[in-house]
C-alpha cells in the first residue's frame, strides 16, 4: 500500500482513560489532510504519537513504508509546526533556522543554502538577523513553518498553528500554508478546531469526536453528506 503515514490499530491511555481508541489512518504521499474536531477531542494525541512525542498504549505508526512506532521523532522524517512558536528567544531568526542543521552537523555550506531557500519561499528574509521578541504573531510563525522547512521534511505536522492570531494574519497565513503545499507537495497533517481553515485547506478532512474518526471525506462530502448527526451540526451544510 502506498501510504505516506499510516495510523493502525493506534489506542492511546492515559490511566483507564482511552483518548484514542482503535483509529486506523492512511494518508497519501502528498496529501493535505485535516484533523478537525471540538476540542478535548484527541487531534494533539492523535499528532503526537504521528510525531513520536508520546508513546502509543497500543497499535503502529507508519511512515513512507517505515514501521517508526518508536523511533525517535528526529529519525521519522517529519517537521512540526505548533500553536505556540517555540521559537528560540535568545537567537536570531537565520540562528533559530540553522539551529537543529547545525546540532545535526550538516556542513556550513549546506546549512546556508537551506536557510535561504526557507527564507525566500516564506518571505522572511529581511527578518534574518532579527530577534523573535522583535517580530509580529504572524512573522514569528513564518519562522516556525521555516525551521520545519529546512529540514527536508517528508511530512509536516501542523498543530493549529493559526489559532493565536488574529483574524486578518489567519487568513493570509492561510493563504501562504496553501501556497507552500502547492509548491512543495510534502504530505500535511494539519490540525484544528476552526471549519473555514478545513473546508479551505484540506485534500480530505477527519472528523473526529471523543477519540475516533467519525468521517474522513473530501470537503464537499463532508459538508454535503455528512455521515452522522455530530458531523452535520459541526461542520455540514444548514440542513
Ligand atoms: P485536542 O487536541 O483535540 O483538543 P487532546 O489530544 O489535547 O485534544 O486531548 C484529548 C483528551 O486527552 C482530552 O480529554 C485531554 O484532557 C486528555 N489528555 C491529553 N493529554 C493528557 C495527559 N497527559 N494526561 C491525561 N489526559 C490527557
Ligand atoms: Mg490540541
Amino acid at each position: 500500500m502506498d501510504s505516506s503515514v499510516s495510523v493502525r490499530d493506534l489506542r492511546i491511555s492515559y490511566g483507564a482513560l482511552d483518548v484514542i481508541r482503535d483509529l486506523q489512518l492512511d494518508i497519501a504521499p502528498g496529501e493535505f489532510l485535516v484533523l478537525l474536531g471540538p476540542s478535548g477531542c484527541g487531534k494533539s494525541t492523535l499528532l503526537n504519537a504521528i510525531a513520536g512525542l508520546i508513546d502509543v498504549s497500543d497499535g503502529e505508526v507508519w511512515i513512507n513504508e517505515r514501521n517508526v512506532t518508536w523511533d525517535e521523532p528526529k529519525d521519522r522524517g517529519i517537521g512540526m509546526v505548533f500553536q505556540s512558536y517555540a521559537l528560540y528567544p535568545q537567537m536570531t531568526v537565520e540562528k533559530n533556522l540553522s539551529f537543529g542543521l547545525r546540532v545535526a552537523k550538516h556542513s556550513r555550506e549546506d546549512i546556508d543554502k537551506r536557510v535561504a531557500r526557507a527564507a525566500e519561499i516564506l518571505q522572511i528574509e529581511p527578518l534574518l538577523k532579527r530577534r523573535p521578541s522583535n517580530l509580529s504573531g504572524g512573522q514569528r510563525q513564518r519562522v516556525a513553518i521555516g525551521r520545519a522547512l529546512v529540514r527536508d521534511a517528508d511530512v509536516f505536522l501542523f498543530d493549529e498553528p493559526l489559532s493565536n492570531l488574529d483574524a486578518k494574519l489567519r487568513v493570509d497565513l492561510r493563504v501562504e500554508i496553501k501556497r507552500l503545499h502547492q509548491r512543495l507537495r510534502s504530505t500535511m497533517v494539519y490540525v484544528t478546531h476552526d471549519q473555514i481553515e478545513a473546508l479551505t485547506l484540506a485534500d480530505r478532512i477527519a472528523v473526529m469526536q471523543g477519540g475516533a474518526i467519525q468521517q474522513l471525506d473530501d470537503p464537499l462530502t463532508i459538508y454535503n453528506r455528512p455521515c452522522n448527526l455530530f458531523v452535520a451540526g459541526f461542520i455540514g451544510s444548514p440542513a
